[in-house]
């Protein structure tokens, strides 16, 4: 087990971490890749050595890096100091984890909803990597930055957009917790991808202008019309918008129109709740005069002229009747108390048509109970 401790003070370094005295590390000799200088075709030479240790997946790394320079003085070249390419595909400067090792992190951290502490001990568990949770959480960090900057990346954003005419556009403010500065972010709906998102301490007109010029200038990089924006229709976006793009129509977003839209419904619904809880109820008052009541015979009486049992009866030939009671007002308190329901379906109505089934449940009993119309239909 490698348990590889942080120097206070060292991060940023070369040797941020300290290594045990017994780990074994691959060691790995990195040479400059082109020997020839690029400005005189002078022979490089070899001036420094760069040691670096490291953590893959494939274990602890001792990374060795030859560094050279052009050794004609008279060169312009001569002062640059140059590093082997293969370094940075091992590693970034100054990380003490692989490229394969942040890949892991990020890759289970954002795809499969992993938490710090999962990803620590699992780390330790298959590959013997000991780090601590702030580490953990520092590569996280640098994974999420070089994943955007490969997101931003303009060659490979023009080659996502290449089978594109036309973009539409959204921007909406999120707040990740009240009193937060909200993160603004631009989205692009025909590709799904986020184009970029900024924190603004303020929704002015002019901060968030900044952003749709920036919008303008990506769309006008991959060389493409905007069709559309669509947004809540905040002030600042609306007049943002008018004036970044001229001609450009600006729809409301279906899910904040929904949303504004679902807010009387839902207020109404809940008005129309309160009343029917009002009305039904005393279920606890029926239930202790239920229990207290002397226990009756275990089969249930039958009117008379009536020779056979209805469906709903032989289901319930070993159901005291007073079960029966105690059961509908069990089903009645979890139609009362059931908040689910959004407003597409709106819990109010849900607890209605609820309700109603009982009434029709009880009223189907009553009926056969007087030996009227037999009904088979009684859901207690
Ligand atoms: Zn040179």
């Amino acid at each position: 087990m490698i348990v590889a401790r942080e120097i206070p003070g060292k991060e940023g370094t070369i040797m941020p971490y300290r290594w045990p005295d017994d780990t074994v590390f691959t060691r790995l000799d990195f040479n400059v890749e082109d020997g020839w200088c690029l400005t005189c075709g002078c022979k490089l030479t070899v001036c420094d050595h760069r040691h670096r240790r490291l953590f893959t997946l494939n274990g602890p790394v001792h990374v060795v890096c030859k560094l050279a320079h052009c050794p004609q003085r008279v060169c312009p070249a001569h002062t640059q100091t140059l590093s082997p390419a293969a370094e940075t595909a091992l590693a970034m400067p100054w990380w003490v984890l692989g490229w394969d090792v942040v890949c892991w992190l990020g890759h289970r951290r954002f795809a499969r909803h992993w938490s710090v502490g999962q990803l620590r001990t699992e780390l330790a568990d298959t590959y013997a990597i000991v780090l601590s949770d702030d580490a953990i959480e520092r590569y996280i960090r640098r994974y999420q930055q070089m994943l955007a900057a490969r997101q931003q990346d303009p060659q490979r954003l023009v080659a996502a957009y290449a089978d594109v005419d036309a973009v539409i556009l959204a921007i909406d403010g999120l707040q990740p917790e009240k009193g937060h500065e909200t993160l603004y972010v631009v989205r692009e709906l025909v590709k799904k991808r986020v184009w970029f998102a900024e924190a603004l301490l303020s929704s002015a007109t002019a901060e968030v202008q900044r952003l749709l010029a920036q919008a303008r200038s990506w769309a006008a990089g991959l060389d493409k019309r905007v069709r559309l924006w669509l947004s809540d229709k905040q002030e600042a976006f609306v007049r943002g918008i008018a004036v970044e793009f001229p001609g450009v129509p600006h729809r409301y977003c279906a899910n904040h129109f929904l949303r504004d839209v679902a807010k009387p419904v839902l207020e109404a619904d809940s008005r129309a709740k309160v009343q029917m809880r009002r009305k039904v109820r005393g279920l606890r008052t029926i239930e202790r005069e239920v229990l207290a009541a002397p226990q009756p015979s275990a089969q249930p009486e039958r009117p008379e002229g009536q020779s056979e049992a209805t469906p709903s009866e032989v289901l319930r030939a070993d159901e005291a009747p007073q079960d029966v009671v105690l059961d509908y007002c069990a089903a009645v308190r979890g139609i009362l108390n059931d908040d689910q329901g959004g407003p597409l379906h709106p819990p109010g109505l849900r607890m209605a048509e609820a309700l109603e089934e009982v009434q029709a449940s009880l009223q189907r009993n009553l009926e056969a109970k007087k030996g009227g119309q037999r009904t088979s239909g009684s859901h207690g």
